[in-house]
């Protein structure tokens, strides 16, 4: 008895779309025009292997037919697409309260600020250059000016953000010498920002006085001597001792500096540039006060409270800011021209007097209650005369919280008003993930089970769009 010869199986792999293929197909031509071959094709490249790898698992049995590999590729291709994609930076609406968001980019520019990056900056413009002689002109001469007479400082230097402002600060007028600081100002700020790493990387000595909560004058006049060079002032930003606690203030710390011949040097952080005490921040450092109360130096952020592009800002005594311009580090840490014109655009309000209409963090921050409240209640009204009876979540007006946010003021949270959607059957997270994933992305925040949307955060032309995106969900 003989038996017909089995027919071998087909090799699997031997149904793999070549990349040429994949690159002909029909879906890739979008992708080409956006992206361009070089990136398609490593994307090609990567589906390809990854179906190499499922077919070499597969089960021999399983029929594979060369159009359905081809089919499975183009959608793997799909997927790189959107995680590369969402790689890229794309605006949000910041739904959560939280006016200072430091992973949303902290804070919003101003549209004179905006109109000034895209007008002025986007093109040539006069970063170093003198229209008047024709010659080369001083880099960031107008926000250095503007800045000294806001704060009330003999000069001034910027650089990239408040971190470059404190590193080059320090080295530039203390490495190799004594540093004093309290102990309880040995503080985290954020990420990888810990103040006895960056005295040690600046080259300066550090010399810790006093103990975590109570450090006085005298402790730190003791520890002064030959080798001192600065006493250090940091601001604690996002941590705050409670209970049993003293420190000097910056005018004894300045008088005792000066008295000593060191240099006494305040990282402000924050960097409130007008009194929000009004607004319950009244314990950020306000750097006019500092600079009356006798400080050297002062570094402050540009983008927490002040409400600018991303920069650091150094004020102070003039021979000390020129020391620091004239370090080699500078060239290495100042600011690009767009950060230059819009912080220029959002010191000019302040000079105006119209901070508090022009600059968002302002507005957002002095936001009434009474107007969050009104807002909140008719979006919540559109918002569910545009839900269908069939909807997946129900809609209230409650009370809540805001947050300042960037490391600023950890106790302060503004009062406000707040849409709550409680799913039927929906969790908050599937709610509020669909929200994010959505375009635009809306970045609500959740507690206890009900997704929140605080208006604080969203202009009023964005509630239009979040109505929308919250209503395609139900
Ligand atoms: C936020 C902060 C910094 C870092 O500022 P960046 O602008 O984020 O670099 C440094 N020191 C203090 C006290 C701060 O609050």
């Amino acid at each position: 008895m003989t038996e017909a010869p089995k027919r071998p199986m087909p090799n699997p792999l031997s149904q793999l779309p070549s990349i040429d293929e994949l690159l002909q197909a029909d879906a890739a031509a979008a992708m080409l025009a956006e992206f361009g071959s070089g990136r398609v094709k490593t994307w090609a490249r990567l589906a390809v292997e990854r179906l190499r790898a499922e077919l070499m698992n597969a089960e021999p049995t399983e029929a594979i037919s060369k159009a359905g590999v081809a089919a499975k590729a183009v959608e793997h291709i799909g997927q790189l697409r959107d995680e590369f994609s969402r790689s890229l930076l794309s605006g949000v609406i910041n739904a959560t309260g939280v006016v200072i968001h430091t992973n949303l980019g902290r804070a919003p520019l101003s549209e004179n600020a905006k109109k000034a990056i895209a007008e002025t900056a986007a093109g040539y413009c006069t970063l170093e250059y003198d229209i008047a002689t024709g010659k080369r002109g001083t880099r960031g001469r107008g926000a250095e000016e503007l800045i000294a007479s806001l704060t009330g400082a003999e000069a001034a230097v910027i650089v990239n953000n408040c971190a470059a402002a404190a590193f080059l600060t320090l080295t530039a007028t203390a490495a190799g010498r004594e540093v004093v600081i309290s102990r309880g100002e040995l503080v985290e700020i954020g990420g990888d920002f810990r103040v006895p790493d960056v005295l040690a990387r600046s080259g300066c000595i550090l010399k810790e006085v006093g103990t975590t909560n109570r450090t006085k004058l005298a402790d730190y006049e003791k520890a002064i001597g030959e080798n001192t060079a600065m006493l250090l002032r940091v601001h604690p930003s996002n941590y705050r001792i409670i209970g049993f606690t003293a420190s000097p203030g910056n005018a004894e710390l300045a008088a005792l500096a000066r008295e000593k011949g060191v240099v006494f040097f305040e990282d402000a952080g924050s960097g409130a540039l007008v009194d929000l005490s009004e607004y319950g921040l009244g314990d950020e450092p306000l750097i006019s006060r500092s600079v009356g109360d006798g400080a050297d130096l002062v570094a402050f952020s540009g983008d927490k409270l002040l409400g600018g592009p991303q920069s650091g800002l150094i004020v102070g005594r003039r021979d000390l800011v020129e020391t620091i311009r004239r370090h080699p580090l500078y060239r290495a840490l100042r600011p690009d021209k767009l950060t230059y014109v819009a912080l220029e655009a959002t010191l000019v309000a302040y000079e105006r007097g119209t901070h508090f209409e022009e600059i968002p963090v302002l507005r957002m921050l002095s936001m009434p209650e009474a107007e969050i409240e009104r807002r909140a209640r008719a979006f919540a009204d559109e918002l569910r005369s545009n839900l269908p009876e069939s909807r997946t979540f129900d809609v209230e007006v409650i009370r809540g919280e805001s947050a300042i946010g960037g490391g600023s003021a950890p106790g302060v949270h503004p009062e406000t008003t707040l849409i709550a959607l409680t799913g039927r059957g929906t969790s908050a997270e599937d709610i509020e993930r669909r929200l994010r994933r959505g375009t635009p992305p809306v970045i609500a925040r959740i507690a206890e089970d009900q997704v929140l949307i605080d208006l604080r955060t969203v202009r009023p032309e964005q509630e239009s769009v979040v109505i929308d995106s919250i209503a395609g969900l139900a």
